[in-house]
């Protein structure tokens, strides 16, 4: 194409094919390998916004999952760090891979269960609960993480019910995430409703 003649422009030709990854929180899902386990794009953006990393902190996901909540709190600034604790061997191995993929050579993965798994971590300054969320584990954070922001993701009544009753203990903010999709009913479109997500934020 004599319009990329130019040396320079070989750069600027090459650049324009690939998949470009957005510089906010939320990207798309398919930039994770996942099994259906993972905090979709909506839901994982109002995620790191409560999380709000700053410069230099550490993070532990428990329940990784995909790892997608540890690998865009490690994208979104190059001194951050993470540690994910997922029970599942397989999954633990998946979130290795999307962390390769994407670059981020900071996050450390362990597979275990919470809360067994955490002790002797380096302490977090943010601590993210998207599984195996327990009392015993909030209690165990009340000492292990004194002092992090933690938020908690709870999709089931059981799991929201352990929510809803930490937070008249320790206080934070408890918001419900309700999200619908346009999708075909029949010939036509109707909203298609997510799960309701219920996301409780606090200061340990
Ligand atoms: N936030 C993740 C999705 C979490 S799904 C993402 O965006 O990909 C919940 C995960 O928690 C599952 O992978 C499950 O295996 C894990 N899990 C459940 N109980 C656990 C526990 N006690 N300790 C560690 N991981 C646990």
């Amino acid at each position: 194409d004599a319009r990329f003649d130019h040396p320079l422009c070989v750069a600027i030709e090459v650049a324009g094919q690939g998949a470009c990854l957005p510089r906010s929180s939320g990207i798309p899902d398919d930039w994770f390998d996942h099994d259906g386990q993972i905090t979709k794009r909506p839901v994982r953006a109002l995620t790191l916004s409560a999380l709000a990393p700053r410069a230099g902190e550490h993070l532990w996901d428990i329940g990784g999952g995909s790892g997608s909540i540890a690998i865009e709190w490690l994208l979104s600034d190059p001194s951050l760090r993470a540690t994910c604790v997922e029970a599942q061997a397989d999954r633990a191995d998946r979130i290795t891979g999307n962390a390769a993929h994407l670059g981020m050579d900071r996050l450390r993965v362990i597979t275990g269960r919470a809360p067994e798994a955490l002790q002797g971590l380096d302490r977090p300054d943010a601590v993210f609960i998207g599984g195996g969320l327990s009392l015993d584990l909030l209690e165990q954070l009340e000492t292990l993480a004194k002092g992090a922001r933690l938020v908690a993701n709870a999709v089931t009544l059981d799991s929201e019910a352990i929510l809803t009753q930490a937070q008249r203990r320790l206080g934070g903010d408890l918001m419900r995430i309700d999200l619908a999709q346009a999708a075909p009913l029949g010939k036509l479109r109707g909203w298609k409703a997510a799960y309701p997500i219920v996301q409780w934020s606090v200061t340990l």
